[in-house]
């Protein structure tokens, strides 16, 4: 198994393509079968257990079994997220090349915190970042880096907005956002230190979007309180329905009370890409940083998270530290950031030291498609979306509890008798459904009322997957 020369670890090269091949050609049958096999498998753990608890072996075991026993009996427990019918959470379905691009990334071990270490890969992440930034419409100039999602991007920004106005933590300090804001960000403020009665919870419309003038009041009050509003998280389409906050006005809102205004669009930025999507998120290009996810709409495999700032120099400002033993990474300070002749430490813009060349995926598969098929590829979800609320609309059996928005289509069974008896006879379909293995979405509430919630970010996705739900829940016959 091993080679005769050298250390143990080493591999002879014919080997090493055996092996490579036998995990290619597992992937490739895997893409291949994808939408025959089942969405969702549920784990016992005491089975797991039984299967994989074992002290790590002193001696090894061939590799074939070992990738046997990883394929046929371990990774099938849990959800195949990038499966056509899994339209639950926010799904992400990765592109071939994007999955190729993370091969090379460990392949050849980039490390890249450093411009020392990877100025190839580190200019191919300047290249992509300023494609996000022009999707986006953010002036030039802005950037940032990538990071492993949406969460650490947001943490990112508040971090960044909070440095830049105070210079660190200030009990003054207060974050706005609404209720459909990301868990993460709060997760993010608790991490920050923001005392509860520093995030301001703003109140939503019909149409969960923030109400601007209760954002104004909030503002008017917290300033009479002598507190410092310090930034606004609006959404770029909220995860639970697909919500776009009035970026617009919002804009004009936190530039008249200098407000820092972050626009979450993990889950809906790269509908950006699209007429309808640039529509629906007009105003983003005002914002001061806004967090992207690569990793959902953009078809990348986990993880891919990124966060961009209008003016990147702030992320330098609030992270850089220079330790003696990176003196050989340190960069000439003669030259801005800006500069395009400039070397960029990634490291210094965030919370990473090492980090993993997440660029090439992105580079590599948009360099391979171009940019017009995953424009398309997105315009056929939205399609996909309208369809389904459509679908829903004509249905004597189902509900619509709210316009589809971005791959969004929230609907739930009319259930005879009050609202307990449907959320429960609802909440019982979705986890039949999710047993059965045909299709697996997730649920919401809206308003307290139990919603079903498709999220159709597939490029493999048809219209028959979503059909298929749709008709599950209209004749599946009520518990
Ligand atoms: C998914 C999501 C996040 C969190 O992103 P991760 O990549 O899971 O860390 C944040 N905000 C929104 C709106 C999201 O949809």
């Amino acid at each position: 198994m091993h080679s005769d020369s050298g250390s143990p670890l080493l591999i002879d090269a014919e080997q090493m393509r055996a092996l490579g091949y036998q995990v290619i050609d597992r992937l490739v049958e895997r893409f291949a079968t994808l939408p025959q096999l089942p969405v969702w498998r549920a784990g016992d753990r005491g089975h797991l257990e039984t299967l994989l608890r074992r002290p790590a072996p002193e001696q090894g075991a061939p590799f074939a079994e070992l990738a046997e026993l990883l394929f046929e009996q371990v990774l099938p427990h849990g959800a195949r997220i990038d499966h056509p019918r899994f339209m639950a959470f926010v799904p992400s379905a990765p592109a071939w090349p994007a999955v190729l691009g993370d091969l090379i990334a460990s392949g050849c071990d980039v490390f890249q915190g450093t411009w020392l270490a990877s100025s190839g890969a580190s200019t191919v992440e300047l290249v992509v970042l300023d494609w996000f930034r022009e999707w986006l419409g953010l002036p030039h100039g802005a950037g940032g880096l990538l990071v492993s999602g949406g969460s650490i991007a947001n943490l990112t920004a508040i971090a960044a907005a909070r440095h830049a106005r105070f210079g660190g933590p200030d009990p003054r300090a207060v974050l706005y956002l609404s209720r459909e804001t990301h868990s993460s960000v709060l997760r993010a403020a608790r991490v920050l230190g923001f005392a509860d009665d520093r995030v301001r919870t703003i109140a939503t419309d019909a149409a969960d979007r923030i109400i601007v003038d209760a954002l104004r009041a909030q503002l008017d009050d917290d300033v009479a309180r002598g507190l410092v509003p310090l930034l606004l998280v609006a959404n770029g389409g909220t995860t639970s329905t697909g919500a776009v906050d009035p970026l617009t006005e919002l804009a004009a809102l936190c530039r008249e009370r200098a407000l820092w205004l972050h626009v979450d669009a993990a889950y809906g930025g790269f509908a950006a890409l699209t007429d309808r999507g640039r529509t629906l998120l007009r105003g983003i290009e005002h914002a001061d940083s806004v967090t992207l996810d690569p990793h959902k709409w953009l078809y990348q495999p986990f993880e891919a998270g990124c966060v961009l700032l209008r003016e990147p120099k702030l992320l330098r400002e609030t992270f850089h530290v220079l330790p003696a033993y990176l003196q050989d990474t340190a960069l000439a300070a003669a030259v801005p950031e800006q500069d395009m002749a400039a070397p960029i430490n990634f490291a210094e813009r965030g919370i990473q030291l090492t980090r993993a060349a997440r660029a090439l995926k992105i580079w590599l598969s948009v360099g391979y498609y171009g940019v017009a098929p995953f424009r398309a590829a997105i315009d056929r979800c939205l399609d996909l979306a309208a369809r389904a609320a459509g679908y829903v609309q004509q249905s004597r059996e189902l509900e619509l509890m709210r316009p589809a928005a971005l791959g969004i289509v929230c609907f739930r069974r009319k259930v005879a008798g009050d609202d307990v008896a449907a959320d429960a006879a609802n909440a019982a379909l979705t986890a039949r459904l999710a047993a059965s293995g045909a299709a697996f979405i997730s649920s919401t509430r809206i308003d307290g009322r139990f919603a079903q919630r498709l999220c159709i970010l597939n490029y493999r996705t048809a219209w028959s997957d979503v059909e298929s739900v749709l008709r599950f829940f209209e004749e599946s016959a009520l518990p």
